[in-house]
């Protein structure tokens, strides 16, 4: 059997993943005189549908016109509930997708929170560009009117004779990768893959031997350094943050990353490792995740679902209080420290990070930790880099506080690592098409994999379409 796959997002960039696995299936009505059925349907599984991210020129392709007809399609599998992967879900479904949604109930429970969160900031870049919003809270309702559920390692029947099957990505909580086998034949989405450092989570799960693999690269030219222990790191700050009296600014994305430092902060606090002071999680969508999150301990590691079973709330403590309006928020800055300050946006690129950013940036006393990559360009990665001067809702803004970076939190795997995945897929490996990278990061990885395990390896162009014996 031949099938096609376009490469429509994700490719030769992170964000926007789009693939479209396409093929021809026998149909169900029988032409009797010929004794053979009555042509054939064209079959369209789409994997994930994400949103275009990074610089404003590109955004603006989230507004294009899909590449394929969002009706014909009749599946839609998603591996898991980064907004680059699902943020054009109610865009497909707006413009007549009508199939059925499937990804695992964590991912199904993320999504929601996520999209309407997602939905706002891009109300507010579409009013900045004239033009009309992507979606409405309609569009989100309809999307998840079409969204099923299934558990990892559940086999699901697809048209075309397609089964699919999910395995534990590691990345965040409920991530999969999706396997699709058709008569032996098969075809891997490695979706993001995460870096086996998770405090929560277990470890990137074993897939069978495949035919094909569509393999992220986030990190493919990139060796994460392994000397650091993120705790004591994290300990040592606070006990700082403390003895100065000052406030502790960790701009942390509101999914995995906050519960990975809640989790952490929990736990010396429990031990005593650090002394007691408030802890704010800033960040209104974090709260909503982090209950989703307590809401199913069955894709956490084995040692904390046996915690959580046991009724444990191990993102709770005395000293934390989730912040929901912005007053609140604003009124944390009259408050003298020490304390620390988990506020939602992850590369310091909006959110209410940027108003703590103003006040405790200035401050001798204070602290601002780095927690994970920082993009090129990005305010985060000019602090990290030394910056002393930052302009920051148009204001300069001079930095004076004390900065930490922690880089062990990563949630994706290293060049040596995707190698290894490769490595242990290999058994009948016909071709690894590498995606979701940085065109440099992308071509060095594969470039390895050519050289290392001396398996086709290629980089495809945006919009291109390969030929498929699965
Ligand atoms: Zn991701």
């Amino acid at each position: 059997m031949q099938s096609t796959l376009q490469f429509y997002g994700g490719t030769g960039t992170v964000t926007g993943s789009n693939f479209l696995l396409e093929t021809e299936s026998p149909s169900t009505s029988f032409d009797k005189t010929q004794d053979k059925p009555l042509g054939s349907t064209r079959i369209r599984i789409l994997v994930d549908c994400g949103l275009i991210q990074g610089k404003h020129t590109a955004e603006l392709d989230n507004w294009a016109a899909f590449p394929y007809e969002p009706a014909s399609v009749q599946y839609l599998v998603v591996t898991h509930a980064h907004i680059d992967h699902i943020g054009r879900i109610p865009k497909l479904v707006k413009e007549g997708f009508r199939g059925k949604i499937i990804s695992t109930e964590a991912t199904k429970s993320l999504v929601e929170p996520l999209l309407l969160d997602s939905m706002e900031l891009l109300a507010h870049d579409a009013r900045k560009h004239g033009r009309l919003p992507l979606y409405d809270t309609g569009d989100i309702a309809n999307a998840m009117g079409l969204w099923e559920s299934v558990a990892y390692h559940r086999k699901v029947a697809l048209p075309g004779d397609f089964v699919l099957e999910f395995y534990d990505a590691g990345h965040i909580l409920g991530s999969a990768m999706a396997v699709f086998t058709r008569e032996g034949k098969s075809i891997a989405f490695t979706g993001d893959l995460g870096g086996g450092n998770s405090p929560l989570l277990p470890p990137v799960e074993d897939i069978p031997h495949v035919d094909y693999l569509v393999m992220e690269s986030v990190y493919g030219d990139r060796v994460r350094s392994a000397d650091q222990n993120r705790r004591d790191t994290l300990e040592n700050v606070i006990e700082d943050t403390a003895a100065r009296k000052g406030a502790l600014l960790i701009p942390a994305f509101s999914t995995e990353r906050t519960q990975d430092l809640l989790f952490e902060i929990r736990t010396l606090m429990v031990e005593k490792r650090i002394p007691s002071m408030p802890v704010y999680a800033d960040s209104p969508l974090a709260q909503k995740i982090t209950a989703s999150y307590l809401a199913h301990p069955e894709y956490f590691a084995p040692a904390i679902r046996v915690r959580l079973e046991a009724g444990e709330n191990i993102f709770a403590f005395p000293e934390l209080r989730f912040v929901e309006s912005a007053e609140e928020s604003r009124g944390i800055q009259s408050t003298k420290g020490p304390m620390i300050i988990i506020a939602g946006s992850g590369m310091s690129n909006g959110g209410r990070v940027h108003s703590h950013e103003k006040n405790i940036l200035p401050d001798k006393h204070s602290t601002l930790l780095i927690v994970g990559y920082q993009a090129a360009g990005s305010l985060g990665r000019r602090l990290a880099e030394g910056d002393k001067n930052v302009r920051i809702m148009g204001q300069q803004t001079p930095v004076r506080c004390r900065v930490e970076a922690i880089y062990g939190y990563s949630a994706h795997m290293d060049s040596q690592e995707l190698l290894e995945f490769v490595n242990k897929t290999m058994g009948k490996l016909k071709e690894v098409f590498v995606v979701m990278g940085e065109p440099a990061s992308s071509s060095f990885l594969a470039q390895r994999i050519r050289d290392y395990l001396g398996t086709k390896a290629t980089v495809p162009e945006i919009g291109s379409t390969v030929t498929l014996n699965v």
